[in-house]
């Protein structure tokens, strides 16, 4: 596969240069590749659908051809993946795929774990050790430091703002032993942020030491989340006929949404021929995508702090991707969107509890609603043009997607995307429903393990004295 970035479609690559390099240091602008291969029919039509990791494999293959054997993929799908994403129906229409049956309990488990994989096997002839660096905020730090634990040939470095995560996060990124580092620095996400920029730029540094990143917007994080959603809406087409009897089903996917890679990764399983008739985009009270969809214009602006706090992004890198790959057009034909505050997140939590039994997690609750709402009169209203216009209205945003008619007719069904579970958000779910989550035994294994951080000034020079002494 030849990949090409965002900016400069003269930009002609490897799959091995775009994973190490992240992004494109000389135009600014992110890998994608040149194509996104449809799957053959037959795979596409084989009942019962493939196994997850069969789904996995075949997608992988074409965006690592020539540069991975089959036989080396098929050992990083089968070592990065020995759980899998569960479909669960909650009604007739709706079902719930469980994205959190990774090691950390969340989604990000699908991408981090391909991509410290693909890294390891790209770097298996290097003398010197490649070097991870990544600031985090909370979420990314933990599945990165996981997907990373014992790779061989590979180092990582998590930063996190001191006092600013929440306790369990903590102890899920600074509990490793071995290669994996966590520093507890005094200061804010933006100063890791700035510690791991300037390193990256320090020419002194690396002349010493081959450093990379891990952060979202590698194209190897972003491929492997689309083996999902091709494997869950072959599975939810399979079951239609059984659980709703629908004839000629629309299948729709709302996800919970933040940096956006997890709903481009939607576009491409779509691409690749998932049957999926379009995507909902929820968010939190950062709504700079719905309102760029709603009103053609986009405006990035600061992040505002919420309940769903992995979702608190004003200005979305893969944004970027989306525009590049699509016009407002085509975006607004595939995806229709939808936000809501901290206060609908708590009734989502609890509406989908009273009228499920489902016990759904303050990100994943969003999508919920944003399906509900959908079904339940909002999209309705959209057709007839009797919603408002107003970006700062909660609920579904002005722009009526191609599949609108098929939720009025009553002849869609919603995938809903589960991005963490709710254990993680325990005092959230409390708020919402009186009563905590069960804890998995994975995270419940963390919380008793032994603090391993090491504190670190904000400064640079600090920070620089460390990694050479240390790396
Ligand atoms: C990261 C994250 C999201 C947002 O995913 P994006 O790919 O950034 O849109 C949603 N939910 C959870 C639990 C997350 O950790």
């Amino acid at each position: 596969m030849v990949y090409t970035d965002t900016r400069d479609k003269n930009v002609k690559t490897d799959f091995r240069t775009a994973v190490l390099n992240g992004m494109n240091a000389e135009t600014g602008g992110l890998y994608i590749p040149v194509e996104f291969p449809r799957m053959d029919q037959s795979f596409l039509t084989k009942i019962p659908e493939p196994p997850f990791r069969e789904v996995a494999f075949e997608m992988a293959k074409p965006y690592v051809e020539g540069e991975i054997p089959d036989s080396n993929l098929d050992e990083i799908i089968q070592d990065a993946y020995p759980f899998a994403a569960k479909v669960v129906p909650i009604d007739r229409v709706s079902y719930v795929l469980e994205l959190f049956h990774g090691p950390t309990c969340a989604f990000k488990d699908f991408g981090a774990r391909f991509m410290a994989r693909v890294m390891s096997y790209f770097n298996r002839n290097e003398d010197d050790n490649l070097h991870i660096l990544v600031a985090t905020s909370g979420d990314t730090g933990s599945a990165v430091g996981s997907a990373f634990h014992n790779v061989p040939g590979i180092d990582v470095t998590i930063l996190y703002p001191d006092g600013k995560i929440s306790p369990l996060q903590e102890k899920q990124l600074s509990t490793f032993d071995g290669n994996v580092r966590a520093l507890r620095v005094s200061g804010t996400f933006d100063d890791c942020q700035k510690l791991v920029k300037t390193a990256f730029t320090d020419t002194d540094l690396r002349k010493k030491f081959r450093l990379s990143s891990a952060n979202s917007i590698n194209i190897s994080r972003l491929l492997p989340q689309s083996f999902y959603y091709m494997y869950s809406s072959l599975v939810v087409k399979n079951r239609i006929p059984q659980d709703s009897k629908i004839d000629d089903p629309s299948i729709v996917v709302i996800v919970p949404s933040g940096n956006f890679g997890n709903l481009t990764s939607g576009l491409i399983a779509k691409e690749m021929g998932a049957p999926i008739a379009g995507f909902v985009a929820a968010t939190n009270s950062n709504h700079t995508v719905p309102d760029w969809i709603a009103t053609g214009k986009y405006k990035a602006r600061s992040s505002v702090a919420t309940l769903s706090n992995a979702m608190d992004v004003g200005a979305p890198s893969n944004y970027e991707r989306i525009s590049a790959m699509y016009s407002l057009e085509q975006v607004r034909s595939m995806i229709a969107s939808y936000w809501a505050d901290d206060k609908g997140t708590l009734d989502a939590i609890r509406g989908c509890h009273d009228r499920t039994g489902y016990v759904i997690d303050p990100h994943g609750s969003i999508a919920w609603k944003a399906w509900y709402d959908i079904r339940n009169g909002e999209m309705q209203k959209l057709v007839n043009k009797e919603l408002s216009g107003d970006i700062n209205r909660t609920g579904l945003t002005n722009s009526a997607p191609s599949w609108a008619k098929a939720v009025v007719d009553k002849t869609a069904v919603g995938i809903i995307l589960e991005t963490a579970h709710p254990a993680k958000f325990g005092s959230t779910v409390i708020d919402a429903i009186g009563r905590e989550p069960s804890m998995p035994d994975r995270l419940e294994r963390v919380l008793s393990l032994p603090d391993r951080s090491i504190p670190m000034k904000k400064d640079y020079n600090s920070f620089k004295e460390w990694l050479v002494s240390n790396l």
